[in-house]
């Protein structure tokens, strides 16, 4: 093998290396970006049964209101009936709307009652609720921490290699650089080696001439232009 082919082989693994480095920024940021997702999802669903209890809890209010004001209107109305300078028509008219609303009252109560037991039943199962999504979401945060970290460790990486690629690059003859630099664009194995005849990036039987020149100098595959040399 020549000595320039020497040095493109020594910047091939280096460029695998960053490829492996970048690979894994991409997998890291994957995974972030799902985590990232999964929190705006059980946000939402956790947001929802929060705003469905407390407009429970806003009927409830409404409702115990009604009964504290239908109770301040039939105690009016009583209080009326008691010292109220009423026609017989007017008392009698009075006395038929207390008996509506006491009527309407047992009603009302009965509502009041119910919907204030619910909010207890469900006061504490929103509590649950609200404390196990807090608890996950701060294991998914520091989760993501960790992955921010690693994220950043592995472009530093990333950088470094690619200032000590330039210097590896620069070693390399500039028109071999050219060519390698060309098929690094279409292949993810710019350089194979030949065995048997057959180049190993395209499996493909290269010429007898391919064969023996490839032992002296660069040569380069007839089906797929990669760079051969022998092992
Ligand atoms: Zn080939």
């Amino acid at each position: 093998m020549t000595h320039e082919l020497e040095v493109l082989l020594e910047l091939n693994r280096h460029d695998a290396t960053i490829r492996d480095q970048a690979l894994k920024i991409e997998g890291l940021r994957r995974r972030r970006a799902s985590l990232v997702e999964a929190i705006a999802r059980e946000h939402a669903e956790f947001s929802t049964k929060k705003r469905e209890f407390e407009e429970l809890q806003r009927h409830s209010r409404e409702k115990s209101r009604e009964v504290d004001d239908l109770d301040a209107q039939i105690r009016a109305d009583q209080e009326k009936l008691r010292t109220g300078l009423l026609s017989y028509k007017e008392m009698d008219a009075l006395r038929v709307r207390v008996e509506h609303s006491r009527a309407r009252m047992d009603q009302l109560e009965d509502e009041a009652i119910a919907l204030i037991n619910k909010v207890e039943e469900q006061a504490p199962l929103i509590r649950k609720v609200e404390e196990d999504f807090l608890k996950w979401k701060a294991k998914i945060d520091q989760e993501i921490a960790q992955i921010d970290q690693e994220i950043a460790a592995h472009t530093r990486e990333v950088e470094q290699l690619q200032q000590e690629r330039a210097q590896r690059a620069a070693a390399v003859d500039p028109k071999l650089l050219r060519h390698y630099e060309e098929l690094r664009g279409r292949y993810e194995d710019p350089i194979a080696f030949v065995r048997h005849g057959v180049c190993s990036g395209c499996n493909l039987r290269v010429s007898e001439i391919t064969v023996e020149r490839v032992r002296q100098e660069i040569v380069t595959c007839e089906n797929c232009s990669r760079l051969l040399y022998v092992k």
